[in-house]
């Protein structure tokens, strides 16, 4: 059974999570970031190596933001957005469950000492390895949409329940639309659930996933309809009542969208599932970017420079590569401002300065490794600290080793500041 509620923390509880405990923390106040990065710089003088901050404020923040606007939505962090574990332990302090892709996702999880209840297996495609691991640690909800999977769950799994993925009518101009690769289509729901219940397999419910960074809310509301279709259809074919609704991720904290989302949602889930509220139905959910975008702060040293005429091009110690491969694989933008410029009381050096168009190179070889073009900056010189917010979706997740910039090896510095908003403000 999946765990429901999601206990209210203080800063304390987010400080001993597992995964955060042993880790030092910096208490700060909220405007206290840039003193904390200059600090940490000029310990760290010699190596200028590039950095992250991770604020648990702001994942305690994101939570209460989560359970006002969706408190019946129970969030299965998606891991895969970034698995670090100071987050992943945070979350679960916090109430949350999780959603893995993979074995080594599980394991991730059941090592901060996470139920094996609390993790959706969410790929509707695993390798038999996976699923054969996932029966040995009684993960034992997972998704599918094909019926080779139902066949290699049967043989491997078979205690395991069933989400079907099915495939939202509208990919809500997606950042990153899912619909090419997973989902079922509409005529493809009837054999999938008649191949499920051959096989004896429980099918407690359905999933689907809007695309990553949806622009349009409204997407949630067609495939809730959609997924309402479902259930009738498994009732009609007289499975047992369906009672889970997962509705995936796609959420994004930055400016309005999950507000709008979360209004859409609820109101969807009245309209569709109002004879199975409340006690009857599961809604679960697979946020990643939400949690974890603004939750960190990437640090990166100025490690070349070239001027050509009124062009400044710098390197840093970061890039495509590395942890902007968000750039790439996630469709992002990044954003860019001196260490300088950050401070609380504004730089002489950037207040009114003159600014350059200004190119930013990642530090590989490839000239694919670009992080910005065209982008203002006021003078700066090597050995200058350029601080790009926001830097926790997709970014170290996927970065890679290339030239010998070694992405795994940038280090998380972990700081709490006072969280905003809502019932749990700490
Ligand atoms: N669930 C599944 C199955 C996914 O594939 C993804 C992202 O690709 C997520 C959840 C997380 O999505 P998001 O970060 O947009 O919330």
């Amino acid at each position: 059974t999946i765990s429901m509620g999601i206990d209210s923390a203080d800063a304390q509880t987010v400080v001993c999570a597992p995964g955060v405990k042993g880790d030092k923390v910096t208490r700060l106040s909220r405007e206290g970031l840039t003193d904390f990065i200059l600090s940490n710089i000029s310990k760290t003088q010699e190596l200028k190596d590039p950095f992250y901050v991770l604020d648990l404020g702001t994942v305690v923040s994101h939570m209460n933001k989560w359970t006002q606007s969706l408190h019946n939505v129970h969030p299965f962090y998606a891991v895969k957005c970034n698995p670090h574990p100071a987050l992943l332990g945070a979350l679960a302090a916090l109430g949350a469950s999780f959603d893995c892709a993979s074995m080594a996702e599980i394991e991730a999880v059941l090592a901060l000492k996470v139920p094996a209840g609390r993790i959706v297996f969410a790929n509707p495609c695993k390798p038999e390895a996976h699923i054969k691991y996932a029966a040995s640690a009684g993960v034992n909800l997972t998704t599918f949409d094909s019926v080779e999977e139902v066949e290699k769950i049967k043989r491997w799994h078979p205690e395991c329940a069933l989400l079907l993925r099915i495939k939202p009518p509208d990919d809500g101009e997606a950042r990153c639309p899912l619909g090419p690769k997973y989902g079922a289509l509409p005529e493809e729901v009837v054999p999938l659930l008649q191949a499920a219940q051959a096989a004896r397999l429980t099918v407690a419910g359905v999933s689907f996933h809007v695309g990553s960074g949806v622009a349009n809310t409204s997407a949630y509301r067609g495939a809730i309809a959609a997924a309402r279709a479902v259930f009738d259809t498994a009732t009609r074919l007289g499975m047992p009542r369906m009672h889970i609704l997962n509705i995936g991720g796609g959420f994004s904290v930055v400016g309005s969208q999950f507000d709008e989302a979360a209004v859409t949602i609820n109101a969807a889930i009245n309209t569709y599932f109002d004879e199975e509220l409340p006690a009857r139905l599961e809604v679960i959910s697979e946020p990643g970017r939400f949690f974890a975008e603004t939750s960190f702060t990437l640090v990166t040293n100025i490690i070349g420079k070239r001027v050509r005429g009124n062009l400044r091009e710098y390197w840093i110690n970061d890039g495509i590569y590395g942890s902007m491969n968000c750039i790439l694989y996630d469709h992002a933008t990044v954003t860019a401002t001196p260490l300088a410029c950050t401070s609380n009381a504004a730089n002489p050096t950037c207040l009114g300065a003159k600014t350059y168009r200004s190119t930013v190179f990642g530090p590989t070889c490839d000239a694919l490794d670009t992080v910005l073009t065209e982008y203002q900056l006021p003078e700066m010189q090597v050995n200058d600290w350029l601080v790009f917010p926001d830097m926790g979706a997709y970014t170290a997740a996927a970065g890679s080793n290339f030239n010998g910039f070694k992405t795994s090896t940038i280090p998380t510095h972990i700081v709490i500041t006072p969280a905003t908003t809502g019932k749990q403000n700490v």
